[in-house]
């Protein structure tokens, strides 16, 4: 633990640039990789915008913004990883990406890196088994804004080894995170029980039920929700949303977690939530 100091973090979208940005800030040096420079780009561009924030809300000084901006590196090579103390793979939740990057830092880490993934819902034994250090293979699942929320899933794989989860576990704290423990099964437990809910509203919209206003507005103002289900479907993403319902589907085998036929077309529009511009609500996207 005390001898890890720099982060590698796979992905640079909604939850890559945010988990680079509380290593940053938290002392660790990041090195930040994606595909493309301007995927890079745009995650950089995000944590400047959320630092400056922090900045304005005097959560965090000029200086110290700096410094933890000073401390995260771009880079488009994987192989430039092969400094990094521990990854965090955030890349898009597929099985076939992810397994593929599994594979190379499997070769590209020294044998006593932990590979961890923010995944949402694919097994980490899966993951784990794509690589030769299965007990070094692990969840660590963050939840967006990454710079705001407190929770870390620490997800346990069948290998997972003691030393590993008490490493990330220790990590997360230093993230100033509150970790829970959860073993591997689909959608571990914040989406097992999140994603039908979301699924369920949109299948309330789909029916005719209510309008999404009127769904969201039910569980603002009964339920004490911050936000209603399809804000929150459209701020997690629809394409997320739907990938992490299929995975259910799939891996719990019941019919319960169909995923909406709304919620499908809509992700083939394009239309993605927030990120896109449109999903259950509009938004302005400059
Ligand atoms: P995103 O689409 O915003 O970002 C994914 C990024 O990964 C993209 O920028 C893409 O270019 C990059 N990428 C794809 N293949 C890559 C590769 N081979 N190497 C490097 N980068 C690659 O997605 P996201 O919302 O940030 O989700 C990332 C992961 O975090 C997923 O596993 C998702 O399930 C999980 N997650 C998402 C949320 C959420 O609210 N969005 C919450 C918790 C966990």
């Amino acid at each position: 633990m005390s001898d890890i100091h720099t982060i590698g973090v796979i992905g640079a979208g909604t939850m890559g640039n945010g988990i680079a940005h509380v290593f940053a800030r938290s002392g660790f040096t990041v090195h930040l990789c994606e595909v493309e420079q301007r995927f890079l780009d745009r995650g950089l561009s995000t944590i400047r915008k959320n630092l400056s924030r922090e900045v304005e809300k005097s959560k965090l000084t000029q200086a110290d913004a700096d410094q933890a901006l000073a401390r995260i590196h771009g880079t488009l090579d994987r192989a430039s990883l092969s400094a990094c103390d521990f990854l965090v793979e955030a890349a898009t939740e597929r099985f076939e990406i992810k397994s593929e990057i599994f594979r190379d830092l499997d070769r590209i880490a020294r044998p006593e890196v932990i590979l961890a993934t923010n995944t949402s819902s694919i097994s980490i034994t899966k993951l784990a088994a794509q690589t030769a250090r299965p007990d070094r293979v692990i969840g660590m699942h963050f939840f967006n804004p990454v710079p705001m929320m407190k929770l870390v899933e620490v997800i346990r794989g069948l290998a997972t080894s003691q030393p590993t989860f008490d490493t990330v576990r220790s990590l997360a704290e230093r993230l100033g995170k509150s970790p829970v423990e959860v073993n591997d099964a689909p959608g571990f437990v914040s989406n097992r029980v999140l994603m039908p809910l979301l699924n369920e509203a949109m299948f309330a919209v789909m029916e005719g039920v209510a309008t999404p206003e009127a769904v969201d507005e039910v569980f603002k103002l009964g339920m004490a929700h911050p936000m209603g289900p399809l804000t929150l479907a459209d701020f997690i993403g629809l394409d997320v949303c739907l990938d992490i319902m299929r995975v259910l589907h799939d891996g719990l085998g019941d019919p319960k977690y169909r995923p909406c036929p709304l919620l499908i077309r809509m992700v083939d529009a394009g239309w993605l939530g927030r990120k896109s511009g449109r999903g259950f609500y509009t938004y302005n996207t400059q």
